[in-house]
């Protein structure tokens, strides 16, 4: 059952993933080799809270933090503690926060200081797959146009696609219907149709496409222990197209009122 948003609810959502992406700019400035996951998990939690939602990840299923923190070979799941990221590594940094009664989705990975060009190349392939993903958000497409554009991207940049871990609906619950794999036929499963809400996201590994979960029940790293990239935006199918919800505006904190009054009057993209 697919659950479709009416204006109000998509403004819950819009005015949540303000929050959210300004969680991820807090998070990209406090990012510096040095840096421990469980400190970034303190910032989103403090960020999230102090601005009114509640982290969507905290408790669910027993997940112990309020972000998911994935470096180098984690692809999705990792668990924020005491570990210590390095310059040259990457990071994918998984937020969730409910507000209003909504959750909204958002992934970003990000390299600690410098890193190598084919870690650097990871993560342009995996932001562009999404980009090529939401592009393909209209009423009247299908999912498996969305899948299958985020899959073309990802292989013709030389990498693999994640297939045990897919996308999903999001409003009043974290994941709700439909499932959205990052691969597809063009034309195929559900028609998008206004009001869907749909949290997109590639999780695209440098080597092989095989998972491995580890034994604390959450952390998922890629078999062969390559690198794995993850970006995740929450984005509402309009009549016009598509509005990106957590999309990251370059300026945080300070604006962030302004841009909820801005948002408020409603603008689609696409
Ligand atoms: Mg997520
Ligand atoms: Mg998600």
């Amino acid at each position: 059952m697919i659950y479709k948003k009416s204006r109000e609810e998509l403004g819950a959502m819009r005015r949540g993933g303000i929050i959210l992406a300004d969680t991820l700019n807090v998070l990209e400035e406090a990012l510096r080799p040095g840096v421990t996951t469980g400190e970034l998990d303190a910032l989103a939690e403090g960020w999230i809270t102090g601005h009114g939602g509640i982290p969507s990840f905290k408790g669910y299923r027993g997940f112990p933090a309020s972000i998911c923190s994935s470096p180098n070979d984690v692809i999705v799941h990792g668990i924020p503690g005491p570990l210590v990221l390095e310059e040259g590594d990457i990071v994918s940094l998984d937020v969730g926060v409910l507000y209003e009664g909504f959750h909204v989705d958002s992934a970003w990975t990000f390299p600690v200081g410098t890193v190598e060009d084919r870690a650097l190349q990871l993560l342009k392939v995996t932001e562009a797959s999404l980009e090529a993903a939401i592009a393909q958000c209209h009423p009247g497409k299908r999912l498996g146009d969305v899948g299958h554009a985020v899959e073309a991207v990802a292989i013709s940049g030389g990498f693999s696609i994640v297939r045990e871990y897919v996308g999903h609906g999001v409003g009043r619950h974290l994941h709700e219907d439909p499932q959205i794999p990052n691969y597809g036929s063009p034309g195929r499963r559900e028609r998008l149709t206004q009001g869907m809400t749909l949290a997109i996201e590639p999780m695209v590994n440098a080597g092989g496409s095989a998972t491995k979960a580890l034994a604390d029940g959450w952390t998922v790293v890629t078999a062969d222990g390559s690198l794995s990239a993850h970006f995740e935006h929450t984005v509402a199918i309009t009549e016009a197209g598509h509005e990106v919800l957590t999309a990251r505006a370059p300026a945080a904190a300070s604006s962030r009122l302004q841009r909820l009054a801005g948002a408020a009057q409603a603008g689609t993209h696409g």
